[in-house]
């Protein structure tokens, strides 16, 4: 638990709250994904298990086997629940490696590990997503898992289904994780509030917001509708001040803490807002023609790629391709709002109007 390396990847953050780096840092994924080990005593609740990276297991196996004071309760079971909080490999990728873990820590000191395996929990996607990779990534990962080492769910699945508002309590009764359905990112994505119930002074909550909201940087999203939605109402839980539902810190899945998570939030709304008005603003005007040449091959009607030449036409063209995907889920999002609608094309190509305010 001393050596540096070990101090640079696993930070307690307070009492109840140990975050240790995934081992896996990158462009998409930052410092790498964050895992969070949540209580003040065994056994803990581990959100997350980082994409199943060798160099993660030290860590979590280090943090769990730091010696306890003797006022600590002993406890067989280190961690009795594993919460994912979304379909992401880099989130749920370490399941099968972790519970190994889980088991042999437990062996050790009980030899009936039955009785201390964990319980995994996700928010269940919807209907139809099964084929997607993401989703067929998962139920290969599950399907492999040992069942000694998991508690199954009635069904005798090894995922327990989350729900919107299931609170978890840790097994000492201080530390509180209220589930909270956030899609936008992935359908399935959540949030938890945090609550430390041995507050008498009642400071903020805490929320940990995986890849809705990111530590550095902006989060992507499969449906901005949704995701805005979720964004607005995440934040209104901040806005009503009630002291059960409001939070301020943000642990996110990746970057560092966010002091004030709500202030980022608003501004990752206004942000989405001020891209939506730069993309009706440029469908409001006449078809360019310098930037966006396949426009005038197609007709006199805006496509994705001509819009991405207006908005983006400060920045180096290697980007334009990233952004188009953005582009593309705003027009839906607009299209939805009943403010576009697709002319059809593929793609970068995909032509698009603006309909008269009604
Ligand atoms: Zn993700």
């Amino acid at each position: 638990m001393e050596t540096l390396e070990t101090l640079l990847n696993v930070s307690k953050l307070n009492d109840y709250v140990i975050r240790i780096l995934g081992q896996n840092p990158g462009k998409f994924t930052l410092q790498g994904t964050n895992t969070y080990l949540i209580g003040r005593h065994p056994p803990f609740i581990l959100v997350d298990t980082g994409e199943g990276r060798d160099e993660f297991l030290p860590l979590l196996e280090a943090t769990l086997r730091q010696p306890r004071t003797q006022s600590t309760p002993y406890s067989n079971c280190l961690v009795s629940d594993i919460i994912i909080t979304h379909r992401h490999r880099d989130h749920f990728g370490g399941l099968p490696s972790v519970l190994e873990l889980l088991k042999r820590i437990h062996m050790e000191g009980n030899a009936d590990a039955d009785l201390v395996r964990p319980r995994i929990h996700k928010y269940p996607s919807p209907p139809k997503s099964e084929s997607l990779s993401h989703e067929s990534d998962l139920q290969s990962i599950l399907s492999s898992l040992p069942t000694s080492t998991y508690i199954p769910s009635s069904a005798g699945s090894p995922i327990h289904d989350l729900w919107e508002s299931q609170n978890f309590v840790t097994s000492d009764g201080t530390v509180s994780l209220t589930v909270l359905h956030t899609p936008g990112h992935t359908p399935d994505s959540i949030c938890l509030l945090l609550r430390d119930l041995t507050d008498v002074d009642e400071q903020p909550n805490s929320l940990f917001t995986a890849d809705s909201v990111l530590g550095q940087g902006t989060a992507v999203f499969e449906d901005l509708s949704t995701y805005l939605e979720s964004l607005q109402r995440l934040l209104s839980l901040h806005e009503e001040r009630n002291v059960k539902a409001s939070f301020k810190a943000v642990y996110p899945g990746h970057g560092p803490v966010v002091a004030d998570g709500p202030q980022l939030i608003s501004t990752y709304i206004r942000h989405r807002r001020e891209r939506e008005d730069q993309i009706v603003g440029v469908l409001s005007r006449p078809v360019a023609t310098q930037k966006g040449e396949l426009v005038g091959k197609l007709g006199d009607t805006w496509t994705i790629w001509a819009i991405v030449g207006e908005i983006y036409k400060e920045y180096p063209e290697n980007l334009w391709l990233p952004a188009a995907h953005g582009v593309g889920l705003h027009l839906r999002k607009l299209e939805r709002d009943g403010r576009t609608r697709c002319l059809g094309g593929e793609s970068i190509n995909q032509r698009w109007t603006l309909l008269p305010k009604v």
